[in-house]
């Protein structure tokens, strides 16, 4: 076994070549219904004002301001949808409804409740101001105003917006397609019968998972040995109809760890080691055709903390995110926090909200096997290594996953 000849990089800067080597892809125009969550590729601009026209604010009676106090013939009715065509004279009114075209001549709507209504006639308070209880044109909406930007997810406001100005259809990044396996001869299906020092295969589950909360479409490869013919003839095949490639497991230095080697072969390795625990063998690579490779531990904790750190803002900037990562937030920490070693720990934790403030719990052994470490984990504190460590009671950085109630 040969010690690995990667540099051991920082995690920062592995963020950043990351972010650096990953496309962004492509736009696809799709109907209103499918665009939630879907980055627009293109500032969207409001074409008109809305509302078009004065709108009423109420149900109640249109009518000339100068008329107040006054008792007035009604001469016709303007409904949602249904504009009255006549205009006011001094002395009339007109039946209007939320929504209804205030009608020419009109300057002020009084709500039903306020007035007096016999026959043909209605009383209006001596007190109506021009402008009353009716929405003026563009005071929802100017033309030329912002509705959805490039980089920003469209939600649900921001749909309705495009909806009421007309369009059916927008133009969005493509979502990554993302080849995923998992490495390993000690790996079996879950159900399936294990022999001796086999497993079953987790990590294919919890990558599958966070693949798709990330945004991407998941081809799902199944389990590979640790034979490099064999690994290399399912990654070649995978790739031909995927954007990027998610392994797990042997990219450490062992004999039988063959993911390096593979993408050496298939594009160039970046990132071989970075000093970050856990998940120090992470590895990133290009590949031809503008493609990604993502080697992860196979270590399940591993496997998840580098998902987190640095695949899944790769996958938000493919889709044309400009947030690509995480909220960060200062934490204070509950307990004495120690990284041995040489690298920063990302100690997974739960938060609570005393006072002002999130207090951080450790999710207790923080070993790199141990999944439990990460249920319920709010958030990622980054312990930096050395020293006597990090006392309780410190604020450190978190990275946030989920906020306590
Ligand atoms: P490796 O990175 O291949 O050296 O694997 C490190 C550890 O993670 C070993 O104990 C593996 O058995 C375990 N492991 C690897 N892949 C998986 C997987 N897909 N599911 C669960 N455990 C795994
Ligand atoms: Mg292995």
């Amino acid at each position: 076994m040969k010690a690995s000849t990667y540099p051991l990089l920082d995690a920062s800067e592995v963020e950043r070549l990351v972010l650096e080597l990953t496309p962004i892809l492509g736009a696809e125009e799709l109907p209103l219904e499918r665009c939630r969550g879907r980055v627009p590729a293109a500032d969207i601009l409001a074409d008109r004002d809305l509302p078009a026209w004065p709108a009423s604010a109420v149900d109640g009676y249109a009518v000339r301001s100068a008329d107040r106090g006054g008792s007035l013939r009604v001469i016709g009715e303007a409904a949602a949808g249904r504009p009255f065509d006549g205009e006011l004279e001094p002395g009339t009114a007109a039946r209007i409804l939320t929504g209804g075209v205030l009608p020419a001549g009109a300057d002020a709507v009084v709500m039903v409740e306020d007035t007096r209504e016999e026959g043909v006639m209605v009383t209006i308070p001596d007190t109506v101001a021009p402008g009353a209880n009716y929405h003026q044109p563009g005071a929802d909406l100017r033309r030329g105003d912002l509705i959805a930007a490039r980089g920003e997810p469209l939600d649900a406001a921001r749909l309705a917006l495009a909806a009421s100005v007309g369009l059916t259809t927008i133009a969005v990044h493509r979502r990554p397609r993302v080849a995923l396996m998992s490495t390993g001869d000690e790996l079996v299906e879950p159900g399936g019968r294990l022999g001796p020092g086999q497993i079953y295969d987790s990590n294919r589950f919890a990558l599958g998972a966070v693949l798709e909360e990330a945004g991407a479409k998941v081809v799902p490869l199944g389990l590979a040995p640790d034979e490099p013919e064999t690994l290399r003839s399912l990654v070649v095949e995978a790739l031909k109809e995927a954007n990027a490639l998610v392994t797990s497991g042997g990219v450490s230095v062992g004999t039988h760890d063959l993911v390096k080697p593979l993408l050496e072969r298939l594009g160039d390795v970046h990132v071989g080691r970075v000093k970050l625990k856990p998940g120090k063998p992470f590895t990133f690579a290009t590949l031809p055709d503008s493609r990604v490779a993502f080697g992860l531990p196979g270590f399940p904790v591993s496997s998840l903390v580098t998902f987190e750190v640095f695949v899944r803002p790769a996958l938000r900037r493919m889709q044309g995110f400009r947030q690509v990562h995480r909220p960060r937030l200062q934490v204070r920490l509950d307990y004495d926090a120690r990284a041995p070693g040489d690298r920063t720990e990302y100690q997974r934790v739960t938060l609570k909200r005393v006072g002002g403030e999130l207090v951080a719990s450790s999710t207790g052994s923080q070993s790199s096997s141990r999944l439990m470490s990460l249920v319920g984990a709010h958030a990622f504190v980054l312990i930096p290594p050395g020293g006597d460590g990090i006392a309780k009671g410190t604020i450190v950085d978190a990275l946030i996953l989920d906020l306590p109630a």
